[in-house]
């Protein structure tokens, strides 16, 4: 798996797509909970259910189901923060299926482990990625304060934190440059009458 951090940053990062009338920091944090979620499937060792089962670690939990599933739970959760229910149950549920559903992509990413079983329960299969840059991170949190702990954040920094940053700013930028030019076409439409 990736870190809890990075899972929970990605999850948070999806308010940006959520429309201003929710709150921000309440909003993110749903969505940074509802993304680390399918690793609490790591209790699957603890109950003697194998890796490969269907319900093990990167089984059912990391599945695009239980995406759907986990986003419809969120998605309940932040429409009740709508503003006069403005913002579209849909919207909210799409956004919080994209950051959950990128849970299991970002451990298909990663360098070890079993695949994941996004189709389960209609298919078993566990699927990798052929490009898989991210050193996998240990299912020990104690573990993540070690010198392999900080090879995972290296790797993550770059192939994660550093594109997610640049996305962030990119729609910084674009919602910046509506907000201008939306409000030089009024100035210039006040000037002109
Ligand atoms: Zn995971």
């Amino acid at each position: 798996m990736s870190s809890a951090f990075t899972h929970a940053l990605v999850g948070a990062s999806g308010v940006q797509l959520i429309p201003d009338d929710l709150p921000k920091w309440r909003v993110a944090l749903v969505f940074a909970v509802a993304a680390v979620a399918p690793d609490l499937d790591v209790a699957a060792f603890s109950l003697g259910i194998p890796y490969g089962h269907m319900l093990g670690h990167r089984g059912f939990s990391h599945s695009l189901l239980c995406a759907a599933l986990l986003a419809a739970v969120a998605s309940l959760v932040v429409r009740r923060w709508s503003d006069g229910g403005r913002t579209g149950l849909l919207r909210i549920w799409v956004v919080a299926f994209l950051v959950v559903a990128l849970h299991g992509a970002l451990d298909a990413a990663t360098d070890a482990g079993l695949g994941i079983g996004f189709f389960i329960p209609f298919s078993s299969k566990r699927y990798f990625f052929p490009f898989r840059p991210i050193a996998t991170s240990s299912v020990n949190p104690f573990r993540f304060f070690s010198a392999r702990g900080l090879a995972v954040l290296a790797s993550e920094a770059l192939w994660v934190w550093l594109p997610l940053g640049l996305l962030s700013g990119l729609l910084q930028a674009v919602r910046w440059w509506r907000r201008f030019s939306s409000r030089t076409t009024v100035e210039g439409l006040n000037g002109g009458s």
